[in-house]
């Protein structure tokens, strides 16, 4: 007989979202008559706009042509490439270094093929769960310690460190996973606070995988966007992005990650080239018709539409974060992010689920599912159609 992946064993029992699928099942079998609202997973909800949405077609109908057909292209359309790289990045990256995919959580996950077992890893704790657990799966350097898996950093981000990790904490030669906007706090780095990051990085010998999936949701213009707006980032960072939040791509899969040329192993070796080798080997690359619906949301009109939909799940964001502070919550995010964190001091956030479940049949995150760092808060979603968000907002105005 075939053994177990022993680091399948090292993973938590349930992934995060299916635990609370699982909970809402349970809640709606026991109150049939509830109409229950999500404010829980991070999922879009609203039809993709019709510029991008005729990209898609266009593609979809350009595969039944002669002329227009095309088959595998293992990191993307060339057009695509130098597309993101002129609006993502002010042409700063040639094509070979931008490598399109099926989305940022699929490249985090592939990503750590490049450090294998044995790397050490930091993670902003709260953070979005498939860095620890993708590391983890990998073999990274830990033993499971029963309660938590030992090998890996936490960094708290709390509101006393205004949501950014005590930098002196990054044990040596180690893959960094940071988010910005951050998900599940909502927080935003800024320029000084990533600035400190890249130089904590080129001192210590490690890499900063930055997952910029919800730059888009930045409306405040002197907060940076990308880890490449940052000097000295070129040679110790690699970004992933998606199309999933800024135009509702979550079901299309389409994201994107940098690897910059100047980037290299402590050997010396360039993990572009190895990163293209992965591509090749065991990724086919993203779907043509999904990169034809790329290539829409970044022409003039597809980044109106961007701009359209971000606004309105920033509105959603408003509405939820007024309705929480008016009952004397404290939170952040929502502001430059899609995520609201929300603070309820003392209580178990298990618990604090179940009593908005319970009482307002609004399905909530519990942050301490996101890390140690998160218990006693909750993460609200701004994902939602707006009749529900003000349903909800309703609701949890009377919440006590
Ligand atoms: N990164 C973060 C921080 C996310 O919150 C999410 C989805 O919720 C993803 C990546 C996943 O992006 P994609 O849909 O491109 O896989």
């Amino acid at each position: 007989m075939i053994k177990r992946n022993p680091c399948i064993a090292n993973i938590k029992a349930g992934y995060l979202f299916p635990e609370i699928a699982k909970r809402r099942r349970e809640y709606a079998a026991a109150h049939p008559d509830a109409k229950i609202i999500s404010l829980g997973v991070g999922n879009t909800t609203e039809p993709v706009l019709p510029h991008i949405n005729a990209g898609l077609v266009e593609g979809a109908k350009k595969l039944g042509t002669v002329e227009g057909y095309s088959g595998y292209q293992d990191e993307g359309l060339i057009l695509l490439r130098e597309k993101i790289s002129a609006v993502f990045y002010g042409g700063q990256f040639a094509a070979d270094e931008i490598f399109i995919s099926d989305g940022a959580k699929c490249d985090i996950g592939r990503l750590q093929l490049l450090f294998g077992a044995g790397t050490r890893v930091a993670v902003q704790d709260p953070s979005y769960p498939v860095y620890v657990d993708g590391s983890v799966l990998i073999g990274a350097a830990g033993e499971f310690a029963g309660d938590g898996y030992k090998g890996i950093t936490y960094l708290p981000c709390t509101a006393e460190n205004d949501y950014f990790p005590d930098l002196s904490m990054l044990p040596p030669n180690c893959l960094i996973y940071f988010c910005s906007p951050n998900n599940p706090t909502g927080a935003v780095s800024t320029r000084e606070q990533l600035g400190a990051l890249v130089k904590a990085a080129q001192k210590n010998g490690s890499f900063i995988i930055f997952d910029a999936a919800y730059s888009e949701y930045i409306r405040d213009s002197g907060l940076p966007r990308s880890i490449f707006e940052i000097e000295g980032a070129r040679t110790c960072a690699i970004e992933v992005n998606s199309f999933s939040k800024p135009a509702g791509f979550t079901g299309v899969r389409l994201g994107w990650s940098v690897v910059p040329k100047e980037l290299k192993y402590s050997g010396g070796e360039s993990v572009n080239a190895d990163w293209a080798r992965i591509a090749g080997t065991i990724f086919n690359g993203a779907s043509n018709i999904a990169q034809a619906g790329g290539l829409a949301a970044l022409d003039g009109n597809g980044l109106k539409e961007v701009r359209e939909l971000c606004d309105f799940y920033l509105g959603n964001a408003r509405l939820i974060r007024g309705t929480l502070e008016k009952l004397g919550i404290k939170c952040v995010g929502g502001d430059n992010s899609p995520y609201i964190w929300a603070h309820f001091p003392g209580q178990d956030s298990w618990e604090v689920f179940a009593k908005i479940l319970d009482r307002c049949q609004v399905v909530t995150t519990p942050g301490s599912g996101f890390g140690p760092a998160g218990q006693s808060f909750i993460r609200f979603s701004a994902f939602g159609h707006r009749a529900d968000v003000e349903q909800a907002c309703h609701r949890l105005s009377l919440f006590e």
